[in-house]
């Protein structure tokens, strides 16, 4: 047994289909009064619908809630709850709009009450991402962990199925980098592998049919196990996404997709233990293949180049990664992260 670090944060999980019904005891659970209901523009219909069954306690909707969480529009997020008289945010939606309720939480102290509808694990960290100048960077701060989480598989019903593929991609990657990260902990182990085991089970049943109850449930237990795996620790493969997200404006879920494969290919021989959880979550041979040939199986886009990325961008991609990396089990280099980069652009299964 190795030496590790254990911190664990208090958040309270409401999980089960139908369990939305319980939004307004759980904001009274809160002990708020006023609650910003948040949502991306797409989601706004739907996600005002559920907002008027907090009945008085609703202060407001705002639905301008964009990836990678822009630091204007958290400005601008921070003063309609102003505004409005909340004292307390509903973020109802992706990883999206949950950082949008984390940036508002990190400066007011408002309590978050994430009601997640895919598979990013956002709500379940203390982590938030955002961009500024068109860069993409991270802040930490227990303030932003919501503080209740209600997962109700129905909601996610109606998330199409190329969607439920890439962020069950997402949850995935959160799973297979708590196993190998420098933080790494027996604990949260046993939830990551048990966090793709249930993603890899699941995905392929929501994507043949989207409306299966059974197999959403799996997937949002998955997305749960991983959202508190990715409290552990990240590397290499976060890095890289953050890096091409932030600075190309790419779909999250879709890069991650198409980049974790060749990052664990990548750190193969550096973390050995890792990658014989991985393939026995994923129950194949080899870790990488195994998450490509999932992938394929779900009919994800596999090439970078599907992204827009242009290949004569992928040397500044390299050199923007090695800046500040992360912690990582392989020695991080410029020549080793451009030659995963041009797999990835290309798509190639990792040999
Ligand atoms: P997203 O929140 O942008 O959602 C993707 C799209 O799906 C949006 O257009 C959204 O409106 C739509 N959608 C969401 N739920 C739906 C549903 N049930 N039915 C139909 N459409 C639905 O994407 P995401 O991948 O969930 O999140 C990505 C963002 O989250 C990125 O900004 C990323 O940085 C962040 N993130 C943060 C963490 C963290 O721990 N801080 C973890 C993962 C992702």
């Amino acid at each position: 047994m190795k030496d590790f670090t254990y911190v664990s944060f208090a958040s309270r999980v409401v999980f089960g289909a139908g369990s939305v019904a319980r939004l307004p005891q759980e904001v009274e659970k809160l002990g708020a009064k006023r609650a910003l209901v948040l949502s991306t523009p797409g989601r706004a219909a739907d996600v005002k619908r559920l907002a008027a069954t907090l009945g008085e306690r609703y202060a407001g909707l705002y639905d301008k809630a964009v990836r990678h969480v822009p630091v204007e529009v958290a400005e601008d997020a921070r003063r309609a709850a102003q505004a409005t008289g909340a004292d307390c945010c509903v973020a109802v939606g992706g990883g999206s709009t949950i950082g949008l309720g984390k940036a508002i939480a990190l400066t007011t102290g408002m309590p978050v009450l994430a009601v997640p509808t895919t598979y990013s694990g956002s709500e379940m960290t203390w982590v938030q991402g955002f961009t500024e100048g068109g860069r993409k960077r991270t802040q930490f701060d227990p303030k932003m962990l919501p503080k209740t989480v209600i997962y109700d598989p129905e909601l996610t019903l109606g998330l199409p199925a190329a969607t439920s593929a890439a962020s069950g991609m997402n949850a995935i990657a959160h799973c297979v980098e708590a196993l190998y990260a420098k933080e790494a902990n027996p604990v949260v182990q046993l939830m990551a592998e048990e966090g793709i085991r249930a993603l890899a089970a699941s995905l392929p049943l929501i994507v043949r049919n989207p409306k299966d109850m059974e197999a959403r449930g799996e997937a949002l237990y998955g997305a749960w196990l991983a959202g508190m795996s990715l409290n552990t620790g990240i590397a290499l493969h976060h890095k890289l996404c953050h890096t091409l997200g932030g600075t190309w404006n790419l779909p999250h879920a879709e890069t991650h997709a198409i980049v974790l494969p060749h990052a664990v290919r990548y750190n193969r021989d550096a973390a050995p233990e890792a990658m014989a959880r991985i393939a026995r979550a994923l129950g194949a041979e080899d870790a990488a293949q195994g998450l490509y040939d999932l992938e394929v199986r779900l009919g994800l886009k596999m090439r970078l180049a599907d992204l827009g990325v242009p290949e004569s961008d992928l040397e500044r991609a390299a050199r923007l990664a090695l800046e500040a990396p992360y912690p990582n089990p392989a020695p991080v280099t410029y020549e080793g992260v451009l030659a995963l980069l041009r797999n990835a652009h290309a798509g190639l299964r990792p040999g």
